[in-house]
């Protein structure tokens, strides 16, 4: 079938941004959730302005519209967009994203003026926790916590089946909680956060250390390693489970969800990473918690960010419609 014949006369099609660090990836989505049309955009860095990060994003929209041959603009239906970085979905602005240079930005209101359709904007991790819940490893869960390692650590939290953001837009920071008060300095000024402690690139700093090699590899390198059975490798990923199951039994005993999904490159070791993740796990909780408690990977991989933004748009205009 045809981007063409996809598009059926008189359905509606919303677009999914996912907005990146340094990349956009986008989808046009019809009625069944399937993607028609994705791109993705590498369009600018850590030296752009906010008015050329914005002008990205307007024409990573534009080209999705040909693309997808979207006759034109009238047939969108609306806009999610997922943005790493704390967002004010309510008012549709982005509070601080510090890798974007986006202070206070009104995106929804800006969008909405260049295209004239709806805009819905959330945090990249919790447009990430809809995806799983609606389409991946959480599917049905009504309360759920989405967790993805890798540069950073990002979550998102689901409960009552509704993303939760607490009172000023800033819960689910699982990876600011502190387990080292004093440990090394994080990216958000504190000491001794998760994401210090359990990041793809400090488990690299880890087998450095442990191995005594000053060698330079990606983190996907330490998993193949750690997978095929390397037992450096495998120890530091035993000693970043051990960390993790503190956090997520913290987090588990006080909200109780009914599954925690894990994502992101770390997680890509798989069960060399979730086999001492369940064990410490089961010590650090309560019997009840940890024989119900569902720890399981991300099924969604990298597309969970335009999938999540496009079921955040059209789960806002079905709401609208009822
Ligand atoms: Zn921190």
């Amino acid at each position: 079938m045809t981007d063409t014949e996809r598009f059926d006369a008189g359905m509606s099609y919303v677009i999914g941004l996912d907005v990146g660090g340094a990349t956009i990836k986008g989808a046009v989505f019809n009625d069944t959730s399937e993607p028609c049309c994705d791109i993705r955009l590498k369009t600018y860095s850590s030296q752009n302005t906010s008015d050329e990060i914005l002008a990205s994003m307007s024409d990573a929209i534009k080209q999705l519209v040909t693309q997808a041959r979207v006759l034109h603009l009238g047939e969108l239906a609306g806009i999610g967009i997922g943005v790493p970085g704390f967002v004010d979905s309510i008012k549709g602005v982005v509070l601080h994203a510090s890798n974007l240079h986006l202070h206070d930005v009104n995106l929804k209101k800006w969008l909405e003026s260049e295209f004239s359709v709806p805009c819905v904007i959330q945090g990249d991790a919790r447009v990430g926790a809809l995806a799983e819940r609606e389409l991946g490893a959480a599917k049905g869960s009504d309360s759920l916590l989405y967790i993805v390692i890798g540069t950073g650590v990002g979550s998102g939290m689901i409960l009552d089946g509704q993303i939760y953001e607490g009172a000023h837009s800033a819960a689910g920071e699982i990876g600011h909680t502190i387990l080292k008060p004093d440990g090394q300095v994080c990216a958000c000024g504190k000491r001794g956060c998760l994401e210090t402690l359990v990041s793809g690139p400090q488990l690299i700093v880890n087998y450095q250390r442990r191995t005594r090699r000053d060698e330079h590899f990606s983190a996907k390198t330490l998993s193949e390693r750690a997978v095929s059975g390397d037992t450096d490798a495998k120890a530091v990923y035993r000693d970043a489970a051990k960390t993790l199951a503190l956090a997520l039994a913290n987090y588990c005993t006080t909200l109780d969800p009914s599954i925690v999904v894990v994502g992101g490159g770390v997680s890509l070791a798989g069960e060399v990473l979730f086999e001492p993740l369940r064990e410490f796990f089961h010590i650090y909780t309560s019997p009840q918690l940890s024989k119900s408690i569902r720890i399981v990977p991300a099924q969604l991989g990298d597309r969970s960010g335009i999938v999540g933004s496009g079921l955040l748009i059209k789960k806002f205009l079905q709401s609208k419609d009822r």
